[in-house]
């Protein structure tokens, strides 16, 4: 059974006025991630957990932040590459659980759509990607809303059992 775990890690500082992406949608919110992309945290940390899977080094490797070519760019772009390289290496995406600490706003509304969205970015049932959010009870860098911090975890599945 050839069977892959991956974990992912992200934090963006926040700053007021910038547009806010989490997990693929546009959130409501008075600040937004600084960032060389769209700042989507969530994707990122969900990417990172794909490569580590594999063991293929991180985002910032494949999509470096120095490039033009990534400025700004739509962070569900990333991802569809991103599971580009583990197709191509003959793994499908098991299933993928992602963790949103944020203060605020409430991410509870939105937790549906990212869940749709990934899913269909990543070529997957929605029943196997889970999104959930938390507060840090006002606890540190989280709970000061100076930033956001994702934690993400795959599993991937390869062999004759990515075939379905
Ligand atoms: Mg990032």
């Amino acid at each position: 059974m050839d069977i892959r775990i991956g974990n992912g890690y992200d934090v963006h500082a926040l700053a007021e006025g910038l547009p806010l992406w989490l997990g693929g949608v546009r959130i409501e919110s008075a600040k937004g991630c600084i960032a060389h992309s769209d700042g989507d945290v969530a994707i990122h940390a969900l990417c990172d957990a794909l490569l580590g899977a594999l063991a293929l080094g991180d985002i910032g490797k494949h999509f470096p932040d120095t490039s033009d070519e990534f400025r700004g760019i739509d962070s569900k772009i990333l991802l569809a590459r991103t599971m580009e390289l583990i197709k191509g290496a003959g793994y499908r995406l098991g299933n993928a659980d992602i963790t949103i600490a944020m203060q605020k706003p409430r991410l509870s509304p939105y937790i549906s759509e990212m869940r749709e969205t990934l899913a269909k970015v990543m070529g997957t049932d929605v029943s196997s990607v889970s999104v959930k959010a938390t507060t840090t009870e006002k606890l540190g860098f989280v709970g000061r809303s100076e930033g956001c911090e994702v934690f993400a975890t795959v599993l991937l599945i390869g062999g004759e059992m990515a075939v379905r």
